[in-house]
């Protein structure tokens, strides 16, 4: 499995599973298809509600714990220093695990929710930063943070986040996140990276699947990649979860990944950090 370099010196695989909405049997069957097929990342969230079956998945594969890349996220309504502790402390129970590999503020603290919104996204991040000392996560990271939420955390963090975890897929890649995330060195996780299949339906990306005899969501993915982010796709369906995966045996053009820049918004799931 290819991996990428994160500021902290641990590696991250370069695809991964995304698990929203694959919840009871689909989450543990998901998981355990994923594992098979070869994906080395698992990407779940304390308020998907899935994590106990993410878990089971990950036990059931019989690949050693230190071989998958596990990834959670603390939920937007326990930020906060203690509720940030005791929220990951919930997260271990319910996977089963005695560390995560990489532990997300899951949306800001922001100003419409929180008067005091940067303290609380300081103080939440204290939290992780705690907690990565004491062996519960091995990298630190946030999501759905744009610059004005950015900026006011790495002013008082000891710890640079590893990752920010942003919707990223033709039509809204939000570049100016994307590039202010490169420029201080913290990696692109791309969520929704085929904009939960709307992106499909694009003629650019379609006329690139023909040119590249690959499906169009293998074009999304390919881009994603080839953009350096990690780009965690999501279904429970068996053949689209090695479809997804088959993304490894080729590469777009800079012609090409220069177009899907451009195709027109679509997709946008609504959801602003600054917002709700
Ligand atoms: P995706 O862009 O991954 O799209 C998922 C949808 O696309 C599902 O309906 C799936 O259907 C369908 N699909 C998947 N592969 C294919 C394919 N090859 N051909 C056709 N259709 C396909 O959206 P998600 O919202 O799920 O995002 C991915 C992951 O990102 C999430 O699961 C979650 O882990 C993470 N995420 C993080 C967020 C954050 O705030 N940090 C927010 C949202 C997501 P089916 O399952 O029926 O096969």
């Amino acid at each position: 499995m290819k991996t990428l370099l994160l500021n902290d010196s641990h590696q991250i695989p370069a695809i991964g599973f995304g698990t929203y909405k694959a919840n009871k049997q689909n989450g543990v069957d998901s998981v355990l298809e994923a594992l098979k097929v070869g994906y080395r990342l698992i990407d779940t969230a304390a308020i998907y509600g899935n994590e106990k079956e993410v878990g089971q998945g990950v036990r059931q594969s019989g690949i050693p714990r230190e071989e998958v890349y596990v990834t959670s996220k603390v939920w937007r309504e326990v930020l906060g220093y203690s509720s940030a502790k005791a929220a990951l402390d919930k997260t271990l129970r319910h996977l089963k695990m005695d560390y995560l590999d990489l532990y997300l503020i899951h949306w800001p603290a922001n100003g419409r929710n929180h008067e005091n919104w940067a303290e609380v996204n300081s103080e939440t991040w204290r939290a992780l930063e705690e907690s990565k000392v004491e062996g519960k996560i091995k990298s630190i990271g946030v999501s759905n943070f744009w610059k004005e939420h950015l900026d006011p955390l790495l002013a008082t963090c000891d710890i640079v986040p590893a990752v920010n975890q942003i919707e990223f897929h033709p039509g809204y890649w939000q570049p100016e996140v994307y590039n202010y995330c490169r420029e201080k060195g913290i990696l692109v996780e791309a969520w929704a990276p085929l904009a939960k299949g709307v992106a499909l339906k694009n003629k650019t990306i379609q006329n690139l699947a023909k040119k590249y005899q690959k499906s169009e969501a293998q074009i999304c993915l390919r881009w994603a990649i080839d953009r350096g982010t990690v780009p965690i796709p999501k279904t429970i369906t068996p053949e689209r979860i090695k479809e997804n995966f088959d993304v490894f045996d080729f590469k777009l053009t800079q012609e090409d990944i220069d177009a899907i820049d451009r195709t027109p918004l679509m997709g946008f799931s609504g959801e602003l950090p600054n917002e709700w």
